[in-house]
């Protein structure tokens, strides 16, 4: 019994089985006891009884690390629940590539803390507490950085850093900003249900690849602050996971234009309404072949020539009442009113198909047909209709012919302005 008494209930807590458990430093009122590590800042003592410095303390707990190091060689160092005494600097004390791996979750890190420069082969840090600044830039994690639930109350800075195999920062907690200014991921970065101010996370100068990578929700997309991404992947969010719906996609993409359009940033706005209205269109289709099809016609990087290709197989393709609805003919006139080249060549296809048809010796007198009378007393009742030259169902033809050609001058002149507003 007395031997359960002197262990630090911290320590029983965390499951610490180690001598250091045993060197009681502080009981508090309730009569709880606490060794060194979990001792509260002020409450930190030497063997001797005396307060112990922030110097003393950090060597200390480096002593301990290199301790469980060695016993437990490779594996990751039990370090859970430890309170810090003021700063601390893991990038001065160990060198580039050789540091231990350690299990700091639940830590309470009361001053600045830095890991700057350093490669972390293992090292999780779940619902540990960050009281001042925290540097993380430039650091390696070899494997996932796991942050689940951590809490950050003054600014984060992971600038510079590659996450190998991604992060896990699900449910943390942001007072300040997070700094994730160039860096690489290459796993997946779950950030999702973060509790943060809008723009928190800095997501600044990432390229293609890494931007791949980022995990998102409609609800997230708030915290996020994107400049200087100057390409974006093909597939964002979660659009190469299975299971995330196209709708679930178009509701992210909607988020993001919108936050573009707050900001007055026109060239990510013109972006995300592109990808918004692809969703639609996705939708309307409801079928993989089309939408593959529809993907391999919108992939920039590929030959004009498999792009027009896959334009005609779309077009061949079942089912075709979508390529009809206003949707579908927004995407194959004008891109949705982002694409000028293609609203302009539709332009002109339209005129050079005037020209022809009038350059054509006709096969009958359009007029001699049923109702041309009809027609021109309908086109002398249309505002503007009636100077139109010509009578009856030649009338009617040009009436139409010139109304297609104001929709898509307008088409054009809409995805022209878009172009040069960026
Ligand atoms: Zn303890």
């Amino acid at each position: 019994m007395d031997q359960i008494m002197t262990i630090c209930c911290k320590c029983k807590e965390h499951g610490w089985r180690c001598e250091e458990s045993r060197k009681i430093v502080y009981e508090d009122t309730r009569g709880n006891k606490y060794c060194l590590f979990h001792a509260p800042p002020d409450e930190k003592k030497d063997n001797q009884g005396r307060p112990l410095n922030r110097d003393n303390f950090n060597t200390a707990f480096f002593d301990l690390v290199k301790k469980k190091s060695e016993e437990n060689r490779d594996a990751l160092c039990h370090l859970t629940g430890i309170v810090f005494h003021g700063d601390i600097d893991f990038g001065k004390h160990y060198s580039k590539e050789i540091v231990p791996k350690m299990n700091l979750d639940h830590s309470f890190f009361t001053g600045k803390v830095s890991f700057c420069g350093l490669g972390i082969k293992e090292a999780s840090f779940n619902n540990a507490r960050f009281e001042e600044t925290a540097n993380f830039s430039h650091v390696l994690f070899n494997s996932q950085a796991s942050f689940h639930s951590a809490v950050f109350h003054k600014r984060v800075d992971f600038s510079n850093s590659e996450f190998c195999e991604g992060g896990m920062f699900i449910a943390a907690e942001y007072d300040d900003v997070a700094w994730f200014e160039k860096c690489t991921f290459s796993g997946d970065m779950l950030l999702h249900s973060a509790r943060a101010h809008s723009n928190a996370f800095r997501m600044h100068n990432l390229d293609e690849s890494s931007l791949s990578y980022l995990r998102l929700k409609r609800l997230d997309v708030e915290h996020f602050s994107f400049s200087e991404c100057v390409r974006w992947p093909k597939h964002f969010g979660f659009e190469n996971e299975k299971h995330t719906s196209i709708r679930t996609l178009e509701e992210l993409y909607r988020a993001l234009k919108q936050k573009a359009i707050e900001q007055h940033d026109h060239l990510q706005a013109s972006h995300w309404h592109f990808c918004e209205k692809l969703m639609q269109l996705k939708q309307l289709f409801d079928n993989e072949r089309s939408n593959n099809l529809l993907e391999e016609v919108e992939d920039r990087d590929a030959k004009w020539l498999d792009r027009a290709k896959a334009w005609f197989k779309l077009l061949w393709h079942r089912p075709h009442w979508q390529k009809l609805t206003l949707t579908g003919l927004y995407w194959a006139t004008s891109g949705f009113g982002e694409r000028a080249v293609r609203a302009g060549v539709w332009l002109l296809a339209l005129i050079v198909l005037s020209f022809v048809l009038n350059a054509t010796p006709q096969p009958m007198d359009w007029n001699s047909m049923w109702g041309a009378t009809a027609a021109n007393a309908t086109l002398a009742t249309i505002p503007f209709a009636k100077d139109i030259p010509g009578d009856g169902w030649v009338k009617a033809g040009r009436g139409l012919w010139q109304f297609l050609i104001a929709i898509q001058f307008t088409l054009f002149a809409l995805a022209v302005r878009n172009r040069f507003r960026r």
